[in-house]
């Protein structure tokens, strides 16, 4: 083989997807040699530098550690507001800020503990023992120095605040529990800090458990790009114990780290200009706002405009509940004073006088309304920024009922992504559809494809609130299908499913002309001859086709409601048992 002893440069840890393009060989390819040699990898996922190693030996490449260069982030997207109003200052006024920084996590790992005890450990008490308020955010101080946490644990404030082009946080702290490991809310976090690009540092906790396994699960983290710097990538993964109070000064210290890297600098006499991090309305104190200040030096009595909400601030109080007259850069305040709530994640500006103020909001909520029945991400649009050459790539969010179901899809679309506009998946994951996954499709323009899985009913919510198109499919032909058009640029108007009602089949008989016949109870709803049915057994669909008829008692009829017992008949098919569930729907187009 001519190919023999070629060297190839490969980095700590690379994505099949990549390797696969590096080698010019297809991706299913190498994941089967990887599955040959035990390692189960899909697509999207990274391999270390010793299996991409011993896969590209296998073609006859020899594998050697390409020069690490420093990771950038992306120049692309959306630079939030406050950043612009940074990079506008002279650099002279420049001076380093307080880090802001913010926990992300799969739910139980930890993120409240450890919330919780770099509070009590850091934030010097108040006078007389003073109660530290929850204000949504805190700043602690390690060696003479600040760090200010966002305390909204989860991550809808986070990308409620980068959907709107905030990016109120300078570090992500991704926690992970070392009994537990890379789990699917950990990979939706990464995707979060990626895409908002954010420095990772991982706190590796729960270390006290008798089966923590850390080595395990920097292995996972590896995998899924964080490769730890003690094996050569640039990702520092600390551990700690919130339950024990351990390696917390450790933490502290990293982010400190990495902040020196990063540049966190703003003007504190410049522009004042901030973050909205929470906001709600108290019964005898009106709006209660916290704002992070993100440049300049916000003072009481100064007239803010955040969102559609204005006000002269009355009062300014720190995360100790103590008043304050001033704060500078990652200082959070909780301020009364605002004639609204303003939304988390809202950008808040310093006007001259209420009637600036007034104007100001005014304009916004015309626009608002503009924007009201604009949808923002469908397919269609997509495809209309394609043509207009402002977007090359196609943004998706993959969720499906199992593992063995992702892979074909993965590898469909990566057939499709090969032309001219690429698809990129910002992650694939089992389960349903929820409120996260919408977020991360509003902020990253993104399409969500769920395969047989449903959309819960807050998350259908929010993507109508977003403009976010979800899609559902069975099929994964169908599936592909609409991306190929939405690709090309053929796709017709959405034709989405409407399920009328639902019926359970109580006994089958034999008709002459169909075959059998179910007889059913409708149990919700109503069917309609004319519609589609289908027939599910457990979880499986065993027949989709025309509702071929439809009788009550021995009269044909046209629908039939809620409670009444009717004779269902389909089309060719009549594997029908009782205990077998029927859904009636119709497809229309959608609005
Ligand atoms: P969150 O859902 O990520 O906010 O997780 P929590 O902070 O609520 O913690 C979930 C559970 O893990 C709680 O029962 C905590 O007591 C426990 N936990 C958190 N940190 C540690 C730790 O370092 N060690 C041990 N053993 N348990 C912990």
């Amino acid at each position: 083989m001519n190919e023999n002893g070629r060297k190839i440069e490969l980095p700590a840890s690379i994505v099949i997807r990549d390797l696969a393009v590096k080698i010019e060989k297809s991706p299913i390819e190498i994941i089967k040699k990887l599955m040959t040699n035990g390692v189960m990898a899909t697509i999207n996922q990274a391999v270390d530098f010793d299996t991409a190693a011993i896969v590209v030996a296998e073609y006859g490449f020899e594998a050697v550690a390409e020069t690490v260069e420093e990771e950038k982030p992306e120049e692309t997207g959306e630079v939030p507001m406050w950043r612009q109003v940074i990079a506008k200052e002279d650099a002279a006024t420049l001076k380093s800020r307080p880090p802001v920084l913010t926990i992300l996590g799969h739910v139980d790992h930890g993120k409240t503990s450890l919330l919780d005890v770099i509070r009590s450990a850091h934030v010097a008490e108040g006078e007389a023992g003073g109660i530290t308020q929850h204000i949504g955010a805190y700043q602690v101080e390690l060696k003479g120095r600040l760090l200010s946490f966002l305390d909204t644990p989860g991550h809808a404030a986070f990308t409620a605040m980068r959907a709107r082009g905030a990016q109120g946080a300078d570090i992500v702290i991704l926690v992970v529990a070392a009994d537990d490991g890379v789990m699917p809310q950990t990979r939706e976090a990464i995707a979060h800090a990626k895409a908002a690009r954010v420095p990772i540092i991982v706190a590796l906790n729960k270390i006290d458990k008798p089966n923590a396994n850390p080595d395990r699960v920097k292995q996972q983290l590896a995998e899924v790009g964080l490769v730890p710097d003690e094996w050569g990538g640039n990702t520092m993964i600390i551990p700690v114990s919130a339950k024990q109070k351990i390696g917390i000064d450790d933490l502290l210290e990293a982010a400190l780290l990495v902040a020196d890297n990063t540049e966190i600098r703003a003007n504190p006499n410049g522009t004042v200009i901030g973050t909205v991090i929470e906001a709600e309305v108290d019964k005898s104190r009106g709006t209660v706002a916290t704002l992070l200040v993100q440049n300049g030096t916000l003072e009481a009595g100064e007239i803010v405009v955040a969102g559609t909400a204005y006000g002269k601030l009355r009062a300014m109080t720190d995360h100790k509940g103590k008043p304050v007259r001033k704060a500078g850069p990652s200082t959070p305040v909780a301020v009364l004073g605002l004639n609204g709530v303003p939304a988390a994640g809202d950008v808040f500006r310093v006007v001259e006088s209420e009637r600036e103020a007034r104007e100001i909001v005014n304009e916004r909520l015309e626009a608002a309304k503009a924007r009201a029945n604009e949808k923002k991400v469908s397919l269609e649009d997509l495809f209309a920024s394609f043509q207009a050459g402002e977007a090359r790539e196609l943004n998706l969010i993959v969720k499906a009922d199992v593992q063995g179901s992702l892979e074909p899809i993965m590898s469909e679309l990566e057939k499709l992504g090969k032309g001219e506009i690429g698809i990129k998946i910002l992650y694939a994951e089992t389960g349903n559809i929820g409120e996260n996954d919408v977020m991360l499709a509003s902020a990253s323009s993104a399409i969500i494809i769920g395969f047989n899985v449903q959309a819960d009913v807050p998350a259908r919510r929010l993507a109508e609130k977003e403009g976010v198109s979800l899609r559902l499919y069975e099929i994964i032909y169908r599936m592909t299908e609409d991306i190929e058009k939405a690709l090309k640029g053929m796709l017709e108007p959405a034709i989405v499913e409407k399920v009328l009602g639902h019926a359970q089949v109580l006994a089958v008989f034999s008709a002459s002309k169909l075959g059998k016949v179910a007889g059913c109870k409708v149990t919700d709803g109503e069917l309609r001859r004319n519609a589609r049915i289908r027939l599910l057994r457990g979880g499986d669909i065993l027949y989709e086709g025309d509702l071929a008829s439809l009788r009550h008692e021995k009269e044909d009829v046209k629908e039939m409601r809620t409670g009444f017992e009717c004779g269902v008949g389909f089309k060719n098919f009549s594997n029908i048992q009782v205990g077998d569930q029927l859904v009636c729907y119709v497809m229309e187009k959608s609005s």
